[in-house]
């Protein structure tokens, strides 16, 4: 049948790509990705300057908000991205790391592609990856029970690459303490660290030295009334669910005053009310009210003669951290409230940080809620150094929960690397190629951190390697002074999580780009179609 006739089966809009065009265009818009974060990597990386459409800066060193920042067309740019969001959201740290490592990842793959069919390479590189996990575990140390410095260490590892470096020394002690309050002994002896718990509030002015724990709660609010005291000492705290006003009639209903005395008496019946429910306060020994919804500007009155001191419109956020911190708990019918009900702070008081008034709920008894304040000269600094603690946040309560980590500056990776090698020769078969593959790509850290310093990364890695062949587990890159040393001594080190979850990612990531061969693109609105153009920004 030769004048058959094509049949379409696709839109005539639709873009389509097979094969190795498909697969050349993913990659190359993956290693895109890759390239525009690498120069950020390690503690000489470089900062990026973010500019959004409306004219907002962000300066960064932190890989996941760049690529949260950017925005990219490329479908698989766009995967690329979510390793990075992923990564942040599991570990908190290693971002940057997880998507270079895709990048070569990939990068390696397209140089075996035209011997070795894209199945058995995502074969080899799972066997890879399996086995780097095993390499890690293996040269992992165990964090003991209140090893405070070892957790300092951490966080000052993930700190050490962020603009805040100066100031690492506190803001890893405040992290680590932070960290260590709200950390609960779980079912099965393990940490329990959730890091929610941990309340980060920003205050531009002072400088980064003047950021401080406090044991408690921070909120960006006054009390309602200035004639309430300032302070209140030992003070007995009641969350409050429900207004302190005076309930509005579901019906519309109206009231028909014809004398004066009427008035009078329908008054003198709203400000009894308003005496009952401020009772009902006083009755339960409450000197602090903090309400989640309004209060009356009488019972204001009222709260402020009794010496009460209260807050209204608490976000239901804010109310649980009040809640976690000083073992209040939350009552949302006022004549319910009793003394059982109250939780404790040893101050709470109202106190001016740069130009906000704010309110200090602090030195809690064992608070299992606490907060951050962030202080820095302007609003960059202070998002930066959020950037940067949130990161070290990520960190301590990984190796909180984890209790285990490694040497950093590269040494886990070209550990992997020699051990995969030994590995790919047992593997043989052309599986052996793609394990090869994998470990040189992962040798993509430690090079590129020599680069960011501006050091030889050849040399380097040719020290490297030969510190891990006489059995140097814990060498890597002192980037100083550009020679191998023992990290541990160097007192670099990150939690083995951070590691094994930026293999995994990379890897998968990787794995998923390599195994299509087939884009079939609807027109899209507005975004370009796959290419190296649409990868590019
Ligand atoms: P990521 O987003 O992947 O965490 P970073 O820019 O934070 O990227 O860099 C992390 C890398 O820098 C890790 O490999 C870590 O071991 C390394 N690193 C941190 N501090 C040092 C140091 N003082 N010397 C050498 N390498 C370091
Ligand atoms: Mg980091």
């Amino acid at each position: 049948m030769t004048d058959q006739q094509p049949i379409y089966i696709l839109r005539e809009s639709t873009q389509r790509t097979k094969g190795r065009g498909a697969q050349g265009n993913n990659i190359y818009a993956a290693k895109a990705v890759a390239d525009a974060v690498r120069s950020t990597l390690g503690p000489k990386g470089m900062d990026k300057m973010l500019v959004d459409s409306m004219g907002d800066v962000v300066i960064t060193n932190d890989g996941a908000t760049i690529l949260k920042e950017i925005d990219v067309a490329h479908p698989a740019a766009k995967m690329i991205i979510e390793v990075a969001k992923t990564q942040e959201a599991e570990v908190g740290d290693g971002t940057t790391t997880s998507v270079v490592l895709a990048g070569e990842l990939l990068k390696r793959a397209e140089d075996l592609i035209d011997d070795l069919h894209p199945t058995i390479i995502t074969q080899g590189y799972r066997l890879a990856q399996i086995k780097a996990s095993e390499i890690l575990a293996a040269m992992a140390m165990p964090i003991k029970v209140g090893d405070q410095d070892v957790l300092t260490r951490i966080a000052r590892t993930s700190m050490a690459s962020k603009g805040a470096a100066a100031q690492c020394e506190l803001l890893g002690r405040i992290v680590v303490e932070a960290a260590t309050l709200i950390a609960e002994p779980g079912a099965t002896g393990e940490a329990v660290v959730d890091k929610q718990w941990i309340k980060l509030e920003k205050k531009v002015g002072g400088n980064v030295g003047e950021t401080e724990l406090v044991r408690g709660v921070v909120l960006s609010k006054e009390r309602v009334n200035s004639r309430m005291p300032e302070r209140v000492i030992d003070a007995r705290v009641a969350l409050l669910g429900a207004a302190i006003e005076i309930k509005k009639t579901e019906v519309e209903a109206k009231i028909e005053i014809t004398k004066p005395e009427q008035m009078q008496a329908f008054l003198d019946e709203e400000e009894k009310t308003l005496r009952r429910l401020v009772q009902a306060i006083e009755d339960s020994g409450a000197t602090v009210v903090f309400a989640q919804k309004g209060i009356d500007d009488l019972a204001q009155h009222f709260l402020a003669k009794a010496g009460i001191f209260a807050v209204k419109s608490v976000s239901e956020k804010d109310m649980k951290h009040l809640s976690r911190a000083t073992g209040a708990r939350l009552v949302s019918n006022l004549k319910e409230l009793t003394k059982d009900d109250l939780g404790q702070a040893g101050l709470v008081e109202q106190r001016k940080v740069g130009d906000d008034e704010v309110t200090f709920v602090t030195e809690c008894k064992a608070p299992k809620s606490v907060t951050i304040i962030v202080r820095g000269g302007t609003e960059h600094v202070v998002d930066e150094v959020e950037r940067t603690l949130d990161d070290a946040i990520g960190v301590v309560t990984t190796a909180l929960k984890e209790g285990k980590y490694v040497a950093g500056a590269g040494a886990p990776e070209v550990e992997v690397a020699l051990g995969l090698r030994r590995y790919a020769s047992s593997v043989g078969g052309r599986e052996q190629l793609a394990i090869e593959a994998f470990a040189d790509a992962v040798e993509i850290i430690p090079r590129t951190l020599a680069e960011n310093a501006g050091l030889d990364a050849i040399n380097v890695l040719v020290d490297l390697r030969s510190a891990h062949e006489k059995g140097q587990k814990t060498a890597g890159i002192n980037l100083d002074s550009g020679k191998v040393e023992n990290m541990l001594d160097a007192h670099v080190i990150e939690p083995l999580r951070v590691k094994t979850q930026a293999l995994a990612s990379a890897t998968e990531v990787a794995t998923m780009i390599l195994r299509i061969d087939d884009v079939i693109a609807a027109k899209a609105s507005g975004a370009p179609p796959g290419g190296p153009d649409g990868g590019d920004f």
